[in-house]
């Protein structure tokens, strides 16, 4: 069905969350915090993230705003304020839909499909969702990058390998999850991602060493960022 996060602090209501989620057989990750939620959706797929707006480490609006940053996946918000403002401001900041706890299993599945619906559309192409990065943009739909509005040639392989840290922004991707993703390979050398990143560099007008955008952090991956 579909690829649930479940961001939510309460061990209680997360453990009915997931169980429930469960038997109407979605495929349930869970985490408790604003930040572990950003590192999943940086890493993972979902088709819906339900995100508590009580959380321990970040206000809930600044951690819907966080995920907006990287991602457009669908977020359901589970608020105890039944403020009618705060809600407007969640949905204008982003949130596909909202519930009020407490809630009933029934109301999240019919909020969720009903979510579900709407972004997975009536079969018709799939919106291009142009993945921003500083001056970068980068359209995986298309295949087209842009630095600072002048369009990148690159070649097949430095497209995705941008694409792929792109959509990544401010995370250290290790070299065999390149290697992995981008080259389909299980293994290989450190060579082969070397070449290429070098060769990205110079489109992105920059060097190793003096990076703006890629950054190589010897030994461990490489990490694409806005210029500070
Ligand atoms: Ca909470």
């Amino acid at each position: 069905m579909a690829r649930v996060l479940v961001v939510e602090d309460d061990q209680f209501v997360r453990s009915a969350l997931i169980r429930h989620l469960s038997d109407a057989s979605h495929t349930v990750r869970s985490v408790g915090t604003a930040l572990e939620a950003l590192r999943e959706v940086a890493h993972h797929c979902f088709d819906v993230v339900i995100l508590d707006l009580g959380l321990p480490d970040l206000d809930g609006g600044e951690a819907l705003k966080m995920l907006r940053g990287v991602t457009d996946v669908p977020v359901i918000v589970a608020t105890a304020r039944d403020d009618e403002s705060e809600i407007v401001r969640l949905l204008n900041d982003g949130a596909d839909d909202y519930l009020t706890k407490p809630f009933s299993v029934e109301h999240l599945s019919a909020r969720m499909t009903a979510v579900l619906r709407r972004t997975r559309g009536s079969g018709e192409a799939p919106a291009s969702r142009v993945l921003r990065v500083g001056g970068l943009a980068v359209d995986p739909l298309r295949r087209r990058a842009e630095l600072d509005g002048t369009p990148l040639d690159l070649t097949r392989r430095e497209f995705d390998l941008l694409a792929f840290l792109a959509g990544r922004p401010g995370v250290v991707v290790p070299r065999r999850e390149l290697l992995a993703e981008v080259w389909q390979q299980s293994y290989g050398d450190d060579q082969t991602i070397d070449v290429h990143l070098s060769w990205l560099r110079r489109k992105l007008g920059e060097t190793a060493a003096n990076p703006r955008y890629l950054h190589t952090l010897r030994g461990v991956g490489v990490k694409l960022e806005p210029p500070r």
